[in-house]
Formats: C-alpha cells, structure tokens, sequence
C-alpha cells in the first residue's frame, strides 16, 4: 500500500531519442517518487515538435533502462480540452490579452535600456479594441497573461526556496496551439503530480508556472530541479558530442544497463539494480555540479567506472 496520493513524472518531448542527460533525468525523477511513495508517470509532451517514432524509441529506452511507470503513457495531445477549459476560464476572469508581437518584435523590445532580458515588456497589454482589430487583420494574436506580480517563489527540494521573473506569459500561442507553459500547469494538476522532477534547465520556468496553477486555483507541486549534463565545454550534450543516445552508445558496446549503472555513478549511488540505488538515495547527497560526460567518463573500465564529480 502506498503512502502517498501524490505522483510524480517524467515528461520527455518527442522530439529525438533520449540521450543520457535525459535518462539521467528520468532515473532521478523516478528515485525521487518511489522514495517518497509516490506514484510515477510518464507522459509524452507532443503538443510541440513531433518527429515521427521519437515516442516509441524514448519510452523503448526507458524500459531498457529497467524503469517503470504506473498506469498507460499520457500524451498532452489527449488533454486539448482541459486546455480550452483553462483559456475559457482565465479569459472570463478578464485575464488574458491578445499580443500582436512577433519574435523580432519581442527581441527588440527586450534589448530597449531599461528592460530585463527574457522579460515580455507588456507591449500589447494596454492597446484600445480599435487598434487590436486592425492588427488581428493583419496576424493571428497570440493569448497572454495579465500578471499582477513581478516574482513568484517556488519549494526545490534540492535548491531550497527559488524566486524567479514572472512576466505577462504566453497562454495560448498565435498558431492556436496552447503554451508549453499552461500545459505543463494543467497535466500535473489534472495527474495529481505534486513533485515535479526536471532538468535545471527549466528552473527559470518555475516562478511563471507556480504563479499561473495559483491563479486557476492549483496545488502547488514542490520542485527537484537537477543538474544537466553536459560536455568537456560545459555545453549542455547533445547529439554534436558522439555517441550519447543509448542506441549510439549500445553500438559501441556499452548497453542500456551499463550505461544506467555509470549514471548511478555519477549520482553517487550503488550500481547494479535501481533498487540498491533506491534505498541508497538521499537527495540531499545528489551533486549540484552538471555532469560532465565525456569518452572517459563512459569507456574507462572497471565497475563502476566514474567518480562521482562532486
Ligand atoms: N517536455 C519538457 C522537456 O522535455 C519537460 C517539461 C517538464 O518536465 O516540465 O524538456
């Protein structure tokens, strides 16, 4: 019997194979639900980019890895109607605006002196209802909040208690497609996710996701935001650093399970099953520090063959 009602995920796009940051990801978010009886979900977030058979390798590899999930995959392309409820909803409270901006527009705006970098400066939030309708003739607006704070503060468990930027975010985008930011929002109410595990390279995204769940009435979930990995530069990896999939890697030798017990590695924890790794974890031991992957770090011999960076 579980202890717990809440659940926590993983939400991987569809758009490549996974390559080992990403499964890194995935084996943290899982060892952070099981360890506090929670749930664990996997859903594909195909409302972006789509490449065809992405799905079908990511959750391959998963499995591969000796995860596991409870319940079917979700999809946010199953969920479209929660979405427009949430619109209709935010809309006839009177809080969202259209914006006529393009990218070029924003980036311009963004770099004026007195704006912050990334910031939405608000262009379109005061235009009069004659000047929308000769714009909307002209592009199809974009929905975006009406946010009536600067900042919101999110719980990390790992971070502590994070404050970031809150801006008049996009809702629902000009192509009609709703945000990844309101989607994300919406899921993890709709699933009961009240962890949130992901890369820290979503931090940023934390304070304007919290803010908005709080408006149409959420739970807040606490957060595990956790380091990236990345390359001998400090890039984050990605496909121009070799063999990083667990199919490349797979054809160089190192299969699914010996790649999973480097990751544990690299976390600190024991290698060989993820139940040895689970009663081993405690996530006041992760590193703070990205990983850094390089042939080294994966081709080296001997068990485990890393050193923990930290
Ligand atoms: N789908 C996002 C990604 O793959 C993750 C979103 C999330 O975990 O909130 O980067």
């Amino acid at each position: 019997m579980r202890k717990s009602t809440g659940a926590g995920r993983f939400a991987p796009s569809p758009t490549s194979e996974l390559h080992l940051g990403n499964i890194r990801t995935a084996i943290l978010a899982w060892l952070f639900a099981r360890s506090t009886d929670r749930r664990f979900l996997l859903r594909i977030e195909d409302l972006d980019r789509v490449r065809a058979g992405a799905e079908h390798a990511q959750i391959r590899e998963l499995l591969a890895s000796g995860l596991s999930w409870d319940g079917s995959v979700t999809r946010q392309s199953d969920s479209s109607h929660r979405y427009a409820t949430a619109i209709e909803s935010l809309n006839r409270d009177g809080l969202l605006y259209e914006c006529f901006c393009t990218r070029r527009d924003i980036a311009e705006a963004s770099s004026a002196p007195h704006a912050v970098p990334g910031i939405y400066p608000g262009a379109c939030r005061g235009l009069g209802d004659a000047e929308r309708a000769r714009l909307r003739l002209a592009r199809p607006p974009a929905l975006r909040l009406k946010a009536d704070v600067g900042t919101w503060t999110v719980a990390d468990e790992i971070l502590g208690e994070y404050t970031g930027p809150v801006d008049d975010l996009v809702i629902r985008r000009n192509d009609g497609v709703p945000s990844y930011n309101l989607a994300v929002v919406i899921d993890d109410a709709a699933q009961g996710v009240d962890q949130v595990v992901r890369g820290d390279d979503l931090l940023s995204s934390s304070p304007r996701q919290a803010y908005l769940g709080q408006l149409l009435g959420l739970p807040a979930p606490r957060y595990a935001h956790v380091p990236l990995a990345v390359n001998a530069q400090g890039q984050r990896l990605a496909k121009r650093d070799g063999a990083v999939t667990l199919e490349d890697l797979a054809s160089k030798g190192l299969g699914a399970l010996r790649v999973r017990d480097i990751i544990l590695g690299s976390l600190g924890l024991p290698a060989g099953s993820l139940a040895a790794a689970l009663r081993a974890f405690d996530p006041a031991q992760l590193p703070r520090e990205p990983w850094i992957v390089t042939a080294t770090t994966l081709f080296s011999t001997g068990t485990p063959s890393v050193t923990p960076n930290r």
